[in-house]
């Protein structure tokens, strides 16, 4: 049994990491696409202290978490979970599954991208480890054909299987456009939740008109 939440054999967790720079409506509806497909009981958003692949955020994490926790407050299904930003960086997935594993033992862990982010996937840190321990829900995103990109099957062979396309309505939005909106003044209302615009607005984050 895992100390609070572990033991139920056939529950269905998902995981939805990102660096959430800001948190926008896009990581939203996926994560209610993929609960809805799969039958998820609840999605962790799991912000990044520092994803291996990405330069520095533009926010400190503590912001990123606290505008994932306004955003996870407004839906049942939605938790805000700290497991990455609370050990040092970088970020692995590898070992973050490895963690929430402990924590929900017994369930189904379902690590939820866009197909943008799969592009990476074999250059993340043991993706073999990650798939030993997950199945990913791969979106829909605009610019991209939603398939298993051909080098996978030759270095995962038969846990290619264990990813899973997931088509939903391509929505254009994206964190890197979301701060540069801020940053020239153009309208992102609509794009996030409101309490995350209005946190950015009091806090005056990503003025800077560099993404
Ligand atoms: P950035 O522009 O800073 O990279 P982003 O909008 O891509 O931000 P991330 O935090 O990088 O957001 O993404 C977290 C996860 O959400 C990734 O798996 C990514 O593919 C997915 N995601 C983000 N935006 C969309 C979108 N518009 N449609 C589908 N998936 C998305
Ligand atoms: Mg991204």
């Amino acid at each position: 049994m895992g100390a609070s939440d572990g033991g139920r054999p056939g529950r269905r967790i998902g995981v939805l990491g990102g660096t959430f720079d800001p948190i926008h409506h896009a990581h939203l509806f996926t994560a209610e696409v993929a609960a809805s497909a799969f039958r998820l009981e609840r999605v962790l958003l799991v912000p990044a202290r520092r994803s291996p692949l990405k330069g520095r955020a533009a926010v400190p994490a503590r912001e990123r978490v606290a505008m994932s926790r306004l955003a996870a407050a407004e839906n049942p299904l939605l938790e805000m979970s700290t497991v990455e930003v609370d050990r040092p960086p970088p970020s692995y997935m590898a070992d973050t599954l490895g963690l929430l594993g402990q924590r929900f033992e017994g369930a189904d862990l379902y690590l939820i991208l866009g197909i943008d982010a799969l592009q990476d996937f074999l250059e993340w840190r043991e993706p073999e480890r990650v798939l030993d321990q997950c199945r990913l829900i791969v979106v829909s995103r605009p610019g991209y054909e939603l398939a298993v990109p051909p080098p996978f099957a030759a270095r995962l062979g038969a846990r290619t299987g264990r990813i899973l396309m997931q088509p939903m309505p391509e929505l254009g939005i994206s964190s890197t456009d979301i701060r540069r909106r801020i940053g020239t003044g153009e309208p992102v209302r609509y794009l996030l939740p409101q309490g995350v615009e209005r946190y950015i607005r009091e806090r005056r984050l990503y003025n800077k008109a560099e993404p």
